[in-house]
């Protein structure tokens, strides 16, 4: 099992595939994706070796993330790698959903288990100003067809100026019969976005009230489940989760380590800089890279220094994939 010197243990593995993306966040990529390098990401073959050593330490869960990984040709063989793979109990997906409506199909028979679609509005127009792209109603149908397949759903939407209690009366509505759990994310800094982080940056502590004001109750949750803070009511068949990552102790639950498409480790989503293994991957050397994770891995540090506003080596979260 991989475990740091503040005893937390790391069962999930967030794998980034790719750092294009097509959608023009106005958080993360307004300007779009910028290529200012030739650069190789991880092979299939790759992404197996290293699939193997993290599953060989503990490693029970697997999320796919980019930049935009359905923007990737081999997207089905990589979930179909991790789902092969022993140790393998879950294969997750972080989407912009640009894709879903066509190919949610293909990706549940190659053995996604659940899916994070990004909404940042349910308002169309909204959506479309956030991220450049009209294709709201596209997405809420390929989440449709995501839950009739039996893939499990979460929605995560960022937390802006924009976000008021209308928004919020909108989604919790939506979710009335929808059995999804959407989970509001606090907007974080990045090397590229302070100046719209200082505009637009919303705490989720307000909305936390008013949910428990309207009787939302907090949902228990296993130590390991990371750090959202979930909330159920009765009346609503899904959940709606708080991401909160300026809160007090927001770092003690963290259980998950990241892979960047160059095969870089970030210890920390805003690490000084990523920890390169892709000598261990090219030459296939599981055993290697097992140790050089263990090693690695005591590096790793209690917390991140966002409060000081000090972003690290992650100029936006395309890089890392969230
Ligand atoms: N392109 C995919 C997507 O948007 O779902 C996967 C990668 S994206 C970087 C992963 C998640 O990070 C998305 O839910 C996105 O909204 C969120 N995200 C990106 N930049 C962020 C920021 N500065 N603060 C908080 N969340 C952010
Ligand atoms: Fe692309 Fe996801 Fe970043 Fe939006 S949040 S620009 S969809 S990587």
């Amino acid at each position: 099992m991989l475990q740091d010197h503040h005893g937390r243990r790391f069962h999930y593995l967030r794998l980034s595939i790719t750092d294009v993306c097509n959608f023009k966040c106005n958080y993360c990529l307004p300007d779009g994706y910028q290529c200012d390098s030739e650069r190789e990401f991880l092979t299939l073959p790759e992404m197996q070796a290293l699939t193997k050593a993290f599953a060989g330490l503990g490693t029970s869960k697997i999320r796919i993330t980019g930049g935009e990984p359905s923007l990737r040709k081999d997207l089905a063989d990589v979930i179909a790698m991790a789902k092969n793979t022993q140790g393998i109990e879950q294969v997750a997906l972080t989407t912009n959903g640009f894709r879903l409506e066509k190919d949610i199909e293909k990706w549940r028979d190659a053995g996604l288990d659940s899916l994070n679609v990004s909404i940042d509005s349910l308002d169309s127009k909204a959506f479309a100003t956030i991220t450049g792209h009209e294709k709201l109603q596209s997405i809420l149908r390929g989440l449709d067809k995501a839950l009739a397949l039996g893939v499990a759903v979460k929605v995560n939407s960022v937390l802006m100026q924009h976000f008021t209690a209308s928004e919020l009366t909108r989604f919790q509505a939506w979710l009335k019969d929808k059995p999804v759990t959407l989970r509001f994310i606090e907007l974080m800094q990045t090397g590229d976005n302070i100046t719209f982080f200082k505009q637009q940056h919303l705490s989720g502590e307000p909305i936390k009230k008013t949910l428990i004001e309207q009787g939302w109750a907090r949902v228990i949750r296993d130590k390991a489940a990371g750090p959202a803070q979930e909330f159920q009511h009765p009346d609503y068949a899904g959940r709606i989760g708080l991401i909160m990552p300026y809160s007090k102790d927001f770092c003690s639950s963290c259980n998950r380590l990241r892979v960047s498409a160059l095969g870089k480790l970030h210890l920390c989503l805003f690490a000084e800089q990523g920890l390169d293994l892709r000598e261990y991957l090219r030459c296939n050397d599981v055993q290697g890279l097992q140790l050089q994770l263990q090693k690695l891995l005591g590096q790793k540090e209690a917390t991140h220094w966002l409060h000081e506003g000090y972003t690290g080596a992650t100029t936006h979260l395309a890089m890392l994939g969230g």
